[in-house]
């Protein structure tokens, strides 16, 4: 746990922070610790095993509420009918309330005001737990304590899924293709690896293949997806959270797929070969990087960022992945 939070738990929390970060950088699970911590009963809180510090990680603690928006944006009467009256409710169990905000960077200009007041002047005995992966507003930072989250380093990454009892060749991959992203490494079972190991053939075939080839590697990728959000969701899961699994792996997927140019240009600049990324494809990579001009894989590591860019704003897989594939195919032909 950060310093600051153990802290705030130990002197009594304030009443607004802001945790800012990069994706999965553990924003949420320390703030759903600082309010396990603050509210559990067990010496050395939390304790993580007693009954409330369980029911505030499974989110159905009542004095721990978790928002987020309802739509692409918090709307302003989001915030005055839903966070707002909350902030002033006294305790329902416990003494204190934490209201965690997710993707608070989604608060706009207008809804951010009609926060303003309760962050500054809370009714009730509560503290709000802002998440972003940046910076906020400056009317609401002024007003929170800021603690800043950054990803982990590859040792950081290695030393904890050894402590999970993960063999440290197997660690030290997932530390390298995670991008520092500890809920990555976490997932890279065989499945997953066989899953990536399917992407990471993709360039391979478009560049051996014709333009069909391209239409059924955006068909693989999306079935990818599908097939492992699928086993990771629970029947009774969120349709929000569904989506959020979706958008993770699509993302994932399309880092595995921007690795691999990033290893050709690696292997074209004549660099070491210990910067690979995949250093288990490097026959193919090292063929790639012969067969592709020097100006290739810039060129597909932007077609991947616009891929990434335009699913944020309308996620269909579909119709972004065929787009890629086709650029893909004619960049290698
Ligand atoms: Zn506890």
């Amino acid at each position: 746990m950060k310093l600051s939070i153990r802290r705030a738990i130990d002197q009594g929390p304030s009443h607004a922070y802001v945790f800012s970060g990069p994706p999965a950088s553990g924003k949420y699970e320390a703030a759903i610790e600082f309010a396990a911590g603050v509210l559990c009963e067990s010496s050395g809180a939390p304790c993580r095993d007693c009954e409330i510090c369980r029911r505030i990680w499974s989110g159905v603690h009542p004095d721990v509420l978790i928002f987020e928006p309802e739509g692409t944006s918090y709307l302003v009467e989001q915030v005055r009918s839903e966070i707002v009256p909350e902030a002033s409710l006294a305790p329902v169990e416990a003494a204190h309330r934490f209201l965690i905000i997710r993707e608070a960077e989604r608060l706009n200009p207008a809804s951010s005001n009609a926060l303003l007041k309760t962050l500054e002047e809370p009714l009730g005995n509560v503290t709000f737990v802002l998440l972003a992966p940046g910076a906020l507003l400056e009317t609401i930072s002024s007003r929170c304590q800021v603690v800043a989250f950054e990803h982990m380093s590859p040792d950081e990454i290695i030393a904890a899924l050894e402590a999970q009892g993960i063999d440290s060749d197997a660690a030290r991959r997932a530390a390298r293709i995670s991008g520092g992203r500890i809920d990555r490494a976490q997932r890279l079972d065989d499945e997953a690896l066989a899953a990536r190991d399917r992407i990471l053939g993709i360039p391979s075939r478009l560049r051996a293949g014709p333009l069909a080839a391209a239409i059924d590697s955006a068909a693989e990728l999306k079935a990818a997806v599908e097939e492992q959000v699928a086993t990771e969701s629970d029947t009774d899961r969120h349709k929000r959270e569904i989506r959020r699994a979706r958008g993770e792996l699509f993302a994932e997927y399309l880092d595995a797929l921007a690795s691999w140019y990033r290893d050709v240009a690696v292997i074209q600049s004549g660099a070491d070969d210990a910067l690979l990324i995949n250093p288990e494809w490097k026959d193919q990579l090292a063929a790639e990087a012969r067969a592709l001009p020097h100006s290739a894989p810039l060129a597909a590591q932007d077609f991947i960022a616009q891929t990434r860019r335009d699913w944020a704003r309308n996620p269909r897989e579909e119709i972004w992945l065929e787009r890629l594939m086709v650029a893909l195919h004619a960049l290698e032909h």
